[in-house]
Parts: C-alpha cells; sequence; structure tokens
C-alpha cells in the first residue's frame, strides 16, 4: 500500500484548505477550537456554507444535491477540517437518516425530505435507544399501532441526542409482537410537533444539556411516515448502523487534542521546568501519540480496502474501540496537565463572550468537561464492550 497521497488528492487537500481559509467564520472556529459552547444558529450557519459549496452531503448521489467524495477525500476532509475547528456535523439528518431514505424510502420521502436536510429546515434526532433496550435493541417495546391511515404510538426513548432543537425523529417501533423481536420493528419518521410528545432534558457529569428523553403518548402518525415495508424495520435500522459506526474512531480530532495537549503541557510549568519536559508526563504523551499514529495506518489500511472494493467489516469496530480509548487517554493526559485547577468547574468559562474572570486559564476551562463528555465515546454508537464481541467472533472466530 502507498502511503503517499496521489497528486489529486492533494490537489484537493489544497481546494479543502483554500476553502476553509475564505469561509470557516472566526467566531466558530475559535469556539470549537477553545471547546466553547456552540449554537444550534452556529451549526445551521455553517451548514448553509457547507451546502453552499455543494459538500454538506459527501456520501449522497449527486441526484439528490450530494457529492461522492472518495474516502479518502473524507479522510484528507476530516484531518483538515478538525485541524481548523470545524463544527462537528450532527449526523442524525445527513449521514444516518438520509442514507436509509435514499436506499429504502418511497420517491415521495425523497422529493420530501432530502432538500430539507440540504437546506437545514429540518433538524433530525435519533430515537433508537429505550431505557430497556440499548445494547439489546430488538428488545425495545414502544409501541405503534395502525388505527385506518394512520399508527398510534405509545412508549419512550432514551439519550436522544440534541433533541431538544429537533423537529424531526426518526424511531424504531414495535408492530408486532407475535413474532421474533427482530421481525416485529418497523422505522417511523415522526414529527416532533405532533401533539402527545414530550422531550425532557437529561443533565450529564459536564453540565451540559445535550441528551434527552422523549415520551409519546397516543401520538398519531401518518401511515406515509413509515419506511419501507412494516416489520422490516430492523434491516433498515442495521444498515444505518454501519452509517453511525463509520467514522468514530475520530482520528482527524484525536490528532488535534494531541496537538491542543502538547500546547498546554509546554506553558504548564512543573518544578520550573515546562511539564512537557517532565520524563514520566513525556512518555505517556509518546505513549498515546504512537497508538495514534498505528490507528492513523489502520484507518488508511481500511480506507485502502474500501477504495478497492472491500466492506469495512470488523475492523472498523476494533477502529472504534483504539480510536476512543485513545481520544479518552489524551483527555485524560490534558486533564492531569491542569492538576488541581481540573477540580472547580465553572461552567459560564465555556460561554464564547464570557466576561469574568478565568480561575486557571481560559485554555484549561474546557478540560474537565471534556473529560466527563468524551466518556460516552465509548458507550454510544454500539458500546466498546460490544465491539470488543464482535472482534472476537469476527476475526479471532471465538
Ligand atoms: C451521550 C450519549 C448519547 C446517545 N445518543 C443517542 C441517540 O441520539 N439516540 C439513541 O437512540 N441512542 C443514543 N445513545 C444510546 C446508546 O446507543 C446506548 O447508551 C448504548 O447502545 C448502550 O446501551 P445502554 O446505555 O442501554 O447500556 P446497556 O446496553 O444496558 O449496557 C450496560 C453495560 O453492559 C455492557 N454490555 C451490554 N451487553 C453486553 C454484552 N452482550 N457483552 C458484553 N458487555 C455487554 C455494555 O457495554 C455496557 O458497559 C446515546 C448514549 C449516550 C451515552
Amino acid at each position: 500500500m502507498n502511503m503517499n497521497y496521489t497528486a489529486e488528492e492533494l490537489a484537493f487537500r489544497d481546494e479543502v484548505r483554500a476553502f476553509l481559509d475564505e469561509k470557516l467564520p472566526a467566531d466558530i472556529s475559535a469556539k470549537v477550537k477553545g471547546a466553547r459552547h456552540l449554537s444550534k444558529e452556529d451549526h445551521q450557519r455553517w451548514q448553509k456554507i457547507l451546502t453552499a459549496q455543494g459538500w454538506y452531503a459527501t456520501h449522497w448521489p449527486e441526484q439528490y444535491g450530494g457529492v461522492e467524495w472518495s474516502p479518502i477525500q473524507k479522510h484528507i476532509w476530516d484531518e483538515e477540517s478538525c485541524h481548523y475547528g470545524v463544527p462537528r456535523s450532527i449526523p442524525f439528518g445527513v449521514n444516518m437518516v438520509a442514507p436509509v431514505i435514499i436506499q429504502f424510502g418511497n420517491e415521495e420521502q425523497k422529493q420530501t425530505y432530502l432538500p430539507r436536510i440540504l437546506s437545514g429546515e429540518d433538524w433530525w434526532c435519533q430515537g433508537y435507544s429505550e431505557p430497556g433496550a440499548g445494547s439489546d435493541l430488538a428488545s425495545l417495546k414502544t409501541r405503534a399501532v395502525r388505527e385506518g391511515d394512520h399508527y398510534i404510538v405509545n412508549g419512550q426513548k432514551t439519550w436522544t441526542t440534541l433533541g431538544q432543537h429537533a423537529n424531526m425523529i426518526f424511531c424504531l417501533v414495535r408492530t408486532n409482537t407475535e413474532v421474533k423481536p427482530q421481525a416485529g420493528i418497523s422505522f417511523l419518521l415522526i414529527d416532533m410537533n405532533t401533539p402527545g410528545i414530550s422531550v425532557r432534558p437529561i443533565i450529564t457529569l459536564d453540565g451540559e444539556h445535550e441528551v434527552n428523553e422523549v415520551f409519546f403518548e397516543d401520538v398519531k402518525v401518518p401511515v406515509e411516515n413509515l419506511i419501507g415495508e412494516e416489520d422490516k424495520g430492523w434491516t433498515y435500522a442495521k444498515f444505518l448502523l454501519t452509517y453511525e459506526r463509520t467514522g468514530l474512531a475520530g482520528i482527524g480530532m484525536s490528532k488535534a487534542a494531541l496537538s491542543h495537549l502538547k500546547t498546554l503541557a509546554s506553558r504548564r510549568l512543573k518544578n520550573g521546568r515546562p511539564l512537557i519536559e517532565d520524563t514520566a508526563f513525556s512518555q505517556r504523551i509518546a505513549k498515546v501519540e504512537i497508538d495514534l499514529t498505528a490507528a492513523t495506518i489502520s484507518n488508511l489500511r481500511i480506507i485502502d480496502a474500501v477504495e478497492g472494493g472491500g466492506m469495512p467489516g470488523a475492523e472498523s469496530s476494533m477502529l472504534k474501540v483504539k480510536g476512543t480509548e485513545i481520544r479518552q487517554a489524551i483527555n485524560d493526559l490534558a486533564r492531569r496537565a491542569i492538576g488541581p485547577y481540573a477540580i472547580p468547574f465553572v461552567e459560564e468559562e465555556l460561554d464564547y463572550d464570557y466576561e469574568g474572570e478565568f480561575l486557571s486559564d481560559e485554555n484549561a476551562a474546557p478540560l474537565s468537561a471534556q473529560y466527563f463528555n468524551n466518556r460516552k465515546l465509548s458507550i454510544f454508537g454500539g458500546s466498546n464492550e460490544i465491539q470488543k464481541n464482535i472482534v472476537s467472533k469476527m476475526i479471532l472466530g471465538l
């Protein structure tokens, strides 16, 4: 495998850099780099810029307004955009439900929903997990009963990321209780403004309102909002998960976080000398950097296989486990680097326009919040234990 970019790939990277130099708003980039709060409006503003460039939907067919980047182009975008401080794309519309609609939806659903995802008119959230159905998703209980030309939905979803901003939710619902669990699930698109839906915040360890509980009480959903066939939702749900897991390794983000860690450790002093010169601490940084380099090469290896027509299988599970462990290790080192300043946490310091005094310095302010928030990385998108089960079965043959 040739690890060097081709002339075309280098030209693409230059094009990406030129675009980001010109179009990425400075305030948004500063918020991302400083790990400050991003508003819904910030995400929407950036999305509009990407859509105008034609770079928002990077794996949709062109006929629906997408651009079909190769895996290596996506990799280049990931590295460059993380380096520049581009906000992470909110995946639920563009990367999750859209591929399902394109693959399994009818023409009317494509015409209705895809343009609204591109324009940012719809903000989607994901209604898969329930209090008793996470890793064992097929045991979900939210019930949809057909009555004439509607389904009546009752039940509860949980951990619904950014559901407080969403006007649409895609849900797995149980339409048949007489068959084995996987065979009685359907995939419904639900307008969050329908009477009977309520959203309650879950406040996470870092004080953030990122996830929610969503309750459904006699919610009337038109049958035309069903994707594909009734009771076939498990097939569509699994198809969507392959998109969800792609990119969870977060190599680009870890590279940006590692660079931030090194800056931090160069500024902090231990016994009068920069922390980065401390033998024990620099060894820890070196270890995580070696792991990250290995993960980057594994990622390129998988990309190379996909470019050659292969499908990422258990390798993406391996990469998800390694990638998230690396990210959490970097967060841990950054938190250690600021020592006692990691303990007091002033949430207002994460506001971009905060004008008060910083307890430590402004680079230290978000580190504890990030450390706690990123505990989620090894849980969502299929927990790391579940990914290890996949690796042990499919790669080790256990
Ligand atoms: C921050 C955050 C955001 C999320 N956003 C969304 C969202 O937007 N929409 C959505 O639908 N869901 C979302 N989720 C839910 C997420 O997908 C689930 O948390 C995840 O699937 C794990 O399910 P669970 O929390 O019910 O844990 P459980 O499945 O109850 O697992 C508990 C523990 O047991 C382990 N375990 C379970 N089964 C096995 C097994 N067979 N072998 C070995 N170990 C096992 C797990 O690894 C875990 O450590 C989010 C979760 C988090 C934390």
